[in-house]
């Protein structure tokens, strides 16, 4: 697993190099790009959407919504620098090995992703190219620590979140990110594409991404004014109001991190650039920010050390747990946001019409699918993969089985977040609930479709007939 090497490139010859674009839809802080340009051949750059290779989870509906603008945004990117951005389907090793024969490519470059089935595809690739004399080199873009940097003591993988994020302040501080390029040596030969409207990524019949457009809008340059403007508006309040769903006051920047549009490399910097004139209270909300980023590095982390992590309990006791048979009347009610508790209801519907839901509100919904619907903590994880638009192979099972309990570092299954509380103390006027559940408070919103006491008690009572396992 190591950058370029110097070697490689004189038995690779001259021919062009593929930039092969991942999950780090940028130019600029791209790694894997800018050795591509230092290493002065033609430039072919090729993004591959791949649902066949083994293993590889196909992503959710607001995903591909979401993947479609990235790749526009890109493709213009690169257009502007003097390249152009090729489109191809199927599995990647078999599409990069063949893309790499018929340009006649010298080199291939990426940056690393750190699931199991990602990086398995990737070694064969390495080991094909390099056989059949290519150099193919791949680079840290996406996590500030590669996971298996960070160790405990004994040279093992950290399962509690501070002790992993006082190794992480530990190691080297985070490299300064690279420059976007100035310009891009593109091929000059005829590279065939697929056309990106044939991937069909947008959802046309019904076409329900109203919401997901009104809210969002995907690409790099909107990462950067996101920053820009969290940083300049939002950053010295976000330790006190970060929780509170109403406020805008957290950065929005997950969907951009998930998919590369952002490295955060770039968020660190920044960030560190911005506390240099704070003081007090909102010094530490620019730490507390960089901590939150930690979490993602720390669900990268665990997963890398678990893959299975969106399907098997990291504690082994809760494969004991007694769930009762699916009430998919129950799990349609939650999806659709017709519960009768309005903060969780908000959550579910902001979900549904933006792809996105607040973190705390995350944390509310998750609970009380688990623990007063006793619906598996996996039903839910899939549902919020196929609705979020920042919906992310670790973040996602991670938080999921932090609220179940099952989780590395988790809240304890006694932990049953009780929405009305919650919605006492972080919406304390309704105005959250208010924008997304209109007719809360009068006849037309649904009663309530559980008593919170009993099914907190059901819930506890199951979790005694595994507490004693493991
Ligand atoms: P900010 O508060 O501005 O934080 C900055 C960045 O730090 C975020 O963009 C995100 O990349 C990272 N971050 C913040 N909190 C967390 C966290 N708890 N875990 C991991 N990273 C974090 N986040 C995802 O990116 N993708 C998911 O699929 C996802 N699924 C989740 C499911 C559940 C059940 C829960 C409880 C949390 C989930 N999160 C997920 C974490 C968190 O809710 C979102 O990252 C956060 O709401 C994004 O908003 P923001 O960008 O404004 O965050």
């Amino acid at each position: 697993m190591t950058g370029a090497r110097a070697g490689d490139d004189a038995a690779a010859g001259t021919g062009p190099s593929i930039v092969w674009f991942r999950d780090d839809l940028r130019l600029a802080d791209n790694p894997a790009l800018h050795a591509a340009v230092e290493r002065g051949r033609p430039i072919v750059a090729v993004y591959v959407l791949d649902e066949e290779s083994a293993g590889i989870r196909p992503i959710g509906g607001a995903a591909r919504w979401w993947l479609h603008g990235s790749l526009v945004s890109l493709a213009d990117s690169l257009e502007s620098l003097g390249a152009r951005l090729t489109l191809r389907r199927g599995p990647a090793e078999a599409v990069l090995t063949g893309l790499a024969a018929s340009v006649g490519a010298g080199a291939v470059f990426w940056n690393r992703r750190y699931g199991a089935a990602e990086r398995a595809v990737d070694a064969r690739l390495k080991t094909g190219l390099r056989q059949s004399g290519l150099s193919a080199h791949s680079f840290a873009g996406s996590l500030l620590h590669e996971p298996w940097t960070i160790k405990t003591g004994q040279g093992g993988s950290y399962s509690v979140f501070t002790p992993f994020w006082r190794a992480c302040q530990a190691a080297p501080p985070p490299r300064p990110p690279y420059p976007a390029p100035a310009a891009l040596p593109g091929h000059p030969g005829t590279v065939a594409s697929d056309l990106l409207a044939d991937w069909a990524l947008l959802p046309e019949r019904p076409d329900w991404a109203a919401g997901l457009r009104a809210a969002w809008q995907p690409g790099e340059a909107s990462a950067q004014r996101l920053l820009d403007g969290f940083l300049r508006d939002a950053l010295p309040r976000y330790a006190d109001e970060r929780d509170e769903p109403a406020r805008a006051a957290t950065s929005r920047l997950s969907p951009h991190l998930r998919w590369g549009e952002i490295s955060p490399f770039q968020i660190w910097h920044a960030t560190e650039w911005a506390r240099i004139g704070l003081t007090g209270r909102a010094q530490e909300s620019a730490s507390r920010f960089l901590t939150e980023v930690g979490w993602r590095e720390f669900a990268h982390h665990v997963l890398f050390n678990a893959p299975d992590l969106a399907t098997v309990n990291l504690r082994p006791e809760f494969d004991a747990f007694p769930w009762p048979p699916l009430d998919r009347t129950a799990l349609a009610a939650w999806q659709q946001g017709r519960t009768g508790f309005p903060l969780v209801d908000a959550g579910m519907r902001e979900l549904w019409r933006t792809g996105s839901m607040h973190n705390r509100v995350r944390m509310v919904t998750a609970s009380f699918l688990i623990k007063n619907l006793l619906i598996d903590w996996r039903e839910g994880e899939a549902w919020f993969w196929d609705t979020l638009v920042d919906a992310d192979a670790a973040s996602n099972p991670f938080g999921w089985q932090w609220v179940a309990g099952s989780g590395a570092d988790a809240a304890p299954y006694f932990r049953v977040f009780n929405p009305e509380l919650q919605a006492k103390k972080f919406d304390p006027q309704g105005e959250y609930i208010r924008e997304f559940v209109p007719e809360w408070g009068t006849d037309a919103y649904p009663a309530p479709i559980v008593d919170l006491g009993e099914t907190r008690r059901a819930a506890l009572a199951a979790y005694e007939q595994i507490k004693g396992g493991k």
